[in-house]
């Protein structure tokens, strides 16, 4: 854990990382709490009708029982297992059995179509799907033509024996996490045992020191996905702080409130999705007392509100499935900077590189220096895709932003940047910008071909209820946006959708939207 600092400098200063050259994630969230602390709560299951706890002592028995299971299964060191649940304790079994006996857990969504959950299965040549109560439907007959079968831990009858963890070293493959697919086929990112330490110190600082007294854990996230899995089950495990396993069918405020009130709840996770809706209702949650959220553009507005609504500083980080957690702000050391993502967290270097692949102080593609513990291994068979991101000492985001040794400030994803009459425009601020209008939800812009100036900006804007689309609301829209953004970058046209384009995990597709803003010059 993070020694409590005063400051940002004091913070970084003498952090290294130290990690042993054996080392299996099974023994960290699992194994070491329940030889020192067998009683201790692991994790919250408020999943069924009654909330129940599970120690850190039945959660090893759980996880033995199904690394004995595995193995009886055909399951070797080394091999890919499919885990297909949401949230339970049993979720969290499955993948330290993997772990425990060497194998490579893989969280896939529930969310996903058959089509999508064949093309991932498919990608890894899986062996074994530890699947949920509620059964693989869609999958039976894939799994029939494939050979391959679905377990269910809570039908079978368990082993109470011990298993004994494998020895593993801290670079030996442990977990495959498939990207979100914002922007192209999902890659499945290939990493090690280290990579739950390479959270830790990200997860701590972005919760204002995580491990408090009285600490306790949640996202409304899937734990099928990276920030599910290890921004919180993970790390809430290693750390002793208790994780709170709950679904959500449906995201609502009252389902919300009545988790963070019935488990306990003092730290949340919250995707920008969960608080565009919050934000949406305006609902103020009390008795928080850390929120942290990332994986797409929060925006200056979406802090100021989370001021009011949780009476506390919404600490954003950043990263992504291939390296996480590689920067965040702490409002426990200082203010944020609004449309910054804030400083790298303990143990990451940061650089924005030119053209040529060097460290510049103008805008570039955001860099993480090679080492973090967090980094990918490797993408799974696609050795090109590997050596494209890894570039000399560096690994390369695909984000470009800037980087003033201060602050990092994130100005889009390479190919959402808008290239117009000579500027580039980096769509967020300007998403950020129209969010302030009262009568927009939500926004999308992009860079649609225009034969004069490259591309022109264009906006998708969802209305919140009781506003119309109007040629005279989009000109105010167009207005507001040249004085609060800047005259070059307002958007030339606006249209109004009903909602846009998301994927699973809840992030605006702007492929898509640039899709059709593409499609739409032949009509114009
Ligand atoms: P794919 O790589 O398949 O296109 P993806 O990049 O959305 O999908 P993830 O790894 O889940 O998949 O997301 C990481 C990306 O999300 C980052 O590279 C960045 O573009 C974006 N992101 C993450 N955190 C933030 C943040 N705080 N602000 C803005 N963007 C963010
Ligand atoms: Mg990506």
């Amino acid at each position: 854990m993070l020694p409590r600092a005063e400051t940002y400098g004091e913070l970084i200063r003498d952090f290294r990382w130290d990690i042993p050259a054996r080392l299996n994630m099974a023994a960290q969230v699992c194994d070491d709490w329940a030889a020192r602390a067998p009683d201790r709560v692991a994790i919250i299951d408020m999943t069924g009708a009654e909330r129940r706890t599970v120690s850190y002592g039945r959660s090893r028995q759980m996880a033995d029982g199904l690394a004995h299971e595995l193995v009886a299964s055909g399951v070797k060191r080394g091999d890919r297992v499919g885990v297909l649940r949401s949230q339970s304790p049993w979720t969290a079994a499955a993948h330290i059995a993997c772990w425990k006996l060497g194998a490579i857990s893989i969280p896939l969504f529930k969310l996903f179509g058959v089509e999508a959950l064949i093309t991932r299965l498919e990608d890894a040549g899986v062996e074994l799907v530890v699947a949920d109560p509620d059964g693989t439907e869609g999958l039976t007959e894939w799994l029939k033509g494939a050979g391959r079968q679905a377990l269910v831990p809570e039908t079978c009858d368990l082993s109470d024996a011990r298993f004994e963890t494998a020895d593993t070293g801290s670079e030996d493959p442990a977990v495959l996490i498939y990207t979100s697919g914002t922007t192209g086929a999902p890659k499945g990112a290939l990493h090690g045992h280290r990579v739950l330490t390479g959270h830790l110190p990200g997860v701590e600082v972005s919760h204002d020191f995580l491990g408090q007294q009285g600490d306790c854990l949640w996202t409304p996230a899937d734990w099928a996905w990276i920030g599910g899995l290890f921004d919180v089950l993970m790390p809430g495990l290693a750390l002793g702080v208790p994780v709170v396993a709950a679904r959500m069918d449906k995201f609502t405020v009252a389902e919300c409130r009545r988790i963070v009130d019935v488990a306990g709840v003092r730290n949340v996770f919250f995707p920008p999705t969960a608080l565009r809706m919050l934000k949406a209702e305006d609902a103020a949650i009390s008795g928080l007392r850390s929120v942290a959220s990332g994986g797409e553009p929060l925006g200056a507005e979406m802090l100021d509100w989370g001021r009011r609504a949780f009476g506390l500083r919404i600490n954003e980080f950043y990263g992504q499935t291939e390296c996480n957690m590689v920067a965040s702000s702490c409002g426990a050391l200082f203010s944020p900077k609004p449309g910054c993502l804030g400083k790298p967290a303990p143990g990451f270097e940061i650089a924005v590189l030119d053209g040529d692949g060097n460290p510049f102080d103008g805008e570039g593609d955001i860099a993480i220096r090679k080492g973090a513990a967090s980094m990918m291994l490797e993408y799974w068979n696609r050795p090109e895709a590997t050596a494209e991101k890894f570039v000399g000492d560096w690994m390369l985001t695909g984000d470009r932003g800037t980087w003033d040794g201060d602050f990092l400030r994130f100005v889009g994803r390479e190919d959402d940047v808008i290239t117009s009459a000579g500027y580039r425009i980096g769509p967020s601020e300007i998403e950020d910008g129209l969010l302030k209008h009262p009568a927009v939800a939500t926004v999308g812009v992009v860079g649609k071909p225009d034969p004069l100036r490259t591309e022109i900006v264009k906006a998708y804007v969802v209305l919140k209820p009781g506003y119309e689309p109007s040629e005279a609301l989009a000109k105010e829209l167009q207005d507001f946006a040249k004085a609060r953004v800047a005259k070059h970058s307002y958007p030339r046209e606006i249209a109004f959708l009903d909602a846009l384009p998301m994927t699973v995990t809840g992030k605006v597709i702007r492929k898509e939207l640039k899709r059709r803003a593409a499609e739409e010059i032949a009509h114009d």
